[in-house]
């Protein structure tokens, strides 16, 4: 029987989508960070359960031609590179497989051939983004990355995936907030200051914007430090303050306070120029999501006639990409300084075929159907979670002849690609995109087309059927908790499994993870528990 720190020999047989090792010992699965497909290991046993164990490398006895050995171990630690120790165009085709297996198991289409992934030529330093957290370590102030699963700081100055520039801004933030004399936040005792330094930066206009988060309003000395940074670094044009006073893990609170320059940094993508607001999503890796963009509108086969729809639309990059060669762009995006900032970039871009609408997408479908709104195209990016089911109904009714999905989650895309088939769709094409180069994330863009009608009343048909099965298949907290238990030897929390549902874009009721105590950090899901809530999902058919 094997037991916690037992060694033993094994060899590593895959990787989990988030890039650890698989291998199988005496029955079980076990993950081991740091070990590669083909690699031959000397593996120390973390943990086991019923059915899966962790392990940790004690000593490589094999090691895999595509390993990087140069990789420094903090990257893998802390997640900022978590398949970094994988050759680059191995990673291309590690995102490749993820996207095929998840259309193979998800989506129900075992042999749909998935383009290969479209990588950078220097896949380093291309972050255009930062939020680094400020903690206290060995009694100073230092910024870094959590180790993964963690809040424990690990210091950091080289990022290795950021800008260099943003590296640098960051390091002489850190060392003024020293020398100021300000707090780190200690999110134990709800004591001290500034939890977060971000920084934001235009890839091409070389702008800068600092955001510092704190936990109170007041910040002592703020225009000495102020006055260090322009000086340092002439290129930051914005300086915001934000405060966020909750616990938990959200980054930003909602207050915003421009303390220096303007509120927002202008880039520019494919020949448009971007005002981007602190609070605004934009494309952390600018070369990658200009390919992205390309694809979705190369993919989407436009015409001048073309009405489209661009749905999560953001500060409007994808749509004023591709307005000057259709009809009409009506845009839809829930974050109402977002919406601000598409609008005012529609007008410096001399767009005027373009309309925006606040509101959460599902709405403004039904909305724009009233108002007798027929697009031929619809182009989606949604978050993580993926698309509604009201949203998917309400956009299939107004029949668009091609679905764009560009995706940043390929099992929630997977998810909603099988629903648009039932509902009358094909998917045709699907290419992966390397936004996010050295780590498990997978962006990807997918074709639907609308088939024609003859077949749509076949798939109406098989619709009704796999509705029932799917109404049938959903289990309940308890029945997870039961099966996790029976199988995994696990005992997993309603919090637990509402974090993973979530995760997977399941619908959810509302307040299911708002813990009922103040001022208390919400415990995350270990790997351990989230694969075996994966496991139960699968099992009832919930994903
Ligand atoms: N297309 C943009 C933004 C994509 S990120 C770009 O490429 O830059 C996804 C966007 O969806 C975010 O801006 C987020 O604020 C927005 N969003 C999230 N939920 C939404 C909803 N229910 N309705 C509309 N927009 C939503």
């Amino acid at each position: 029987m094997l037991r916690k720190n037992d060694i033993v020999d094994v060899e590593i047989q895959d990787l989990t989508h988030e890039g650890l090792g698989i291998a199988k010992y005496d029955g079980l699965v076990f993950f081991v960070e740091n070990a590669l497909p083909g690699e031959k290991i000397q593996m120390r046993v973390l943990k086991i359960t019923k059915k899966i164990g962790f392990g940790k490398v004690e000593n490589f006895l094999e090691l895999s031609p595509n390993r990087n050995q140069g990789l420094n171990l903090a990257y893998l630690r802390t997640g900022i590179a978590d398949i970094g120790h994988l050759a680059y165009p191995q990673q291309l085709m590690f995102k490749a497989k993820q996207v095929s297996d998840a259309l193979y198991k998800i989506a129900k289409l075992p042999d749909f051939a998935v383009l290969p992934t479209l990588g950078m030529d220097q896949p380093y330093a291309y972050r255009n983004k930062a939020q680094v957290p400020v903690r206290r370590v060995n009694g100073q102030l230092e910024t870094g990355f959590f180790r993964k699963n963690s809040h424990e700081l690990m210091p950091i100055s080289d990022y290795l995936i950021q800008d260099p520039e943003i590296d640098r801004l960051i390091n002489f933030t850190r060392d003024l907030l020293r020398h100021y004399d300000l707090s780190p936040y200690n999110e134990i005792e709800k004591t001290g200051l500034i939890r977060n330094v971000v920084v934001r930066k235009g890839h091409y206009s070389g702008e800068m914007m600092l955001i510092l988060v704190t936990t109170r309003p007041k910040l002592f000395r703020i225009d000495q430090v102020i006055e260090k940074i322009i000086a340092a670094f002439p290129a930051v044009v914005s300086i915001i303050q934000n405060i966020n006073d909750q616990t938990g893990n959200a980054i930003m609170g909602k207050d915003y306070r421009t303390l220096y320059g303007k509120a927002t940094i202008t880039d520019s993508m494919l020949g448009n120029q971007y005002d981007i607001s602190a609070q605004s999503f934009y494309q952390v890796n600018t070369v990658m999501a200009e390919k992205l963009y390309q694809t979705a509108i190369n993919f989407s086969d436009l015409a001048p006639d073309d009405i489209v729809i661009d749905a999560y639309s953001g500060i409007g990059t994808i749509g004023q990409s591709l307005a000057k060669q259709v009809k009409h762009v009506y845009g839809v995006e829930v974050i109402a300084a977002a919406v601000e900032d598409a609008k005012k970039n529609a007008k410096r871009n001399g767009l005027t075929n373009v309309t925006y609408l606040a509101a959460a997408a599902e709405t403004a479908m039904t909305q724009w159907s009233q108002e007798g709104v027929k697009p031929n195209v619809l182009i989606v990016d949604p978050p993580r979670k993926g698309l509604t089911e009201s949203f998917i109904q309400a956009s299939a009714a107004m029949a668009p002849e091609k679905i764009t999905y560009i995706s940043c989650n390929p099992a929630t895309m997977a998810r909603d690609i099988k629903h648009y088939q039932e509902l009358g769709y094909q998917l045709t094409k699907v290419q992966p995109v390397d936004l996010f180069p050295q780590t498990h994330h997978v962006e990807t863009v997918a074709l639907l087309s609308k088939l024609n009608t003859d077949k749509h009343i076949d798939v109406e048909i098989k619709l009704d059927e796999l509705d029932l099965t799917s109404a049938e298949s959903k289990a309940t907290y308890a029945q997870i908790k039961e099966y996790v238990l029976e199988k995994f030897g696990l005992k997993v929390s309603t919090l637990y499994i509402a974090q993973i549902k979530k995760k997977c874009g399941i619908e959810l009721r509302e307040h299911y993870n708002k813990s009922k105590k103040q001022k208390q950090i919400i415990p995350q899901c270990t790997p351990e528990k989230e694969e075996a809530i994966m496991d139960a999902l699968r099992h009832f058919k919930m994903i």
